[in-house]
């Protein structure tokens, strides 16, 4: 993707473990590389279509200024996320915050810290059949969205389905749910494990009745073949109760295992 890169934007700001420089303020430089799209900014030639690059620096250093850290890590990872908030045309971010006079009592140039966060494309199924089927999924899809970690959510339409892997029970209503998160896989697990609990959701039974059941399809392209967690959900290709609705908000998504898209997994289990 098109990056704008910062190079050594100078801050005078706090952040640090020891008193001395929590009071005294010390040198701070900033590098950046923004992932945007430039096509519209490059045909147009209109500022009001580009991510303006002053803007982002007014951006971070009156960050830096106006909030306080001990660690390079916290800055980093706030003004990182704080970037994508602010300015919704970044998609991924690389920043690297460095210390030139840390207080470290040897000759070096500088200490920094560099992470990257982006907005990451992820589709997630719900499922429900205990009590208020509706009200569970739309209340997951509420909180969803009411979480400023997650932008530009659709969700399918819902569907009647029999009940799958062989346990006695009543029909589920199931749909698909697209975001954008700044979850890792892992933190979207807890974060998707937070809203069945709030569903008052038991594990009692494997395959068995749920108020709500919330699982990771995919997540970008990631393969992830963990005991606790596998992307590619692995079961999606023999259900069509999670490729239907899948295929109505994405059908060109390319499974990253199978290299088939959405549409042709649906077809492939429908004949
Ligand atoms: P379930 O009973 O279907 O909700 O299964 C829940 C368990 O599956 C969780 O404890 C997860 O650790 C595990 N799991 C593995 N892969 C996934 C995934 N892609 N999405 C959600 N849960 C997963």
């Amino acid at each position: 993707m098109d990056q704008i890169r910062i190079k050594d934007l100078r801050i005078f700001a706090h952040h640090g473990v020891y008193e001395q420089e929590k009071e005294q303020g010390q040198n701070f430089c900033v590098s950046a590389v923004i992932y945007t799209d430039m096509e519209k900014a490059g045909k147009s030639d209109d500022i009001t279509d580009a991510v303006d690059y002053g803007a982002v620096c007014l951006f971070i250093d009156n960050y830096m200024r106006e909030n306080r850290f001990d660690l390079l890590e916290a800055v980093t990872r706030h003004v990182a996320e704080e970037l994508l908030f602010e300015f919704p045309a970044i998609h991924k971010v690389e920043l690297e915050v460095e210390k030139p006079d840390a207080p470290i009592p040897l000759r070096f140039n500088s200490v920094s810290v560099k992470i990257e966060r982006g907005w990451h494309r992820v589709f997630i199924a719900l499922g429900s059949n205990m009590g208020d089927r509706l009200k569970y999924l739309e209340r997951a899809a509420a909180n969803l969205q009411a979480d400023a970690r997650f932008r530009n959510i659709n969700v399918s339409d819902y569907m009647e389905t029999a009940p799958y892997g062989g346990v006695e029970q009543d029909d589920f209503l199931n749909g698909v749910l697209e975001a954008e998160t700044l979850y890792s896989p892992w933190e979207l697990l807890g974060r998707l494990q937070e809203e069945e609990q709030l569903a008052e959701r038991k594990r009692e039974v494997h395959w068995g009745p749920r108020t709500l059941d919330l699982d990771i399809l995919f997540y970008d392209d990631l393969i992830l073949a963990e005991k606790k967690l596998s992307i590619p959900h692995p079961d999606m290709k023999n259900r069509q109760f999670v490729l239907k609705p899948l295929a109505e908000l994405a059908p060109s998504f390319v499974h990253p295992v199978y290299r088939k898209t959405v549409a042709e997994l649906l077809a492939a289990l429908t004949e």
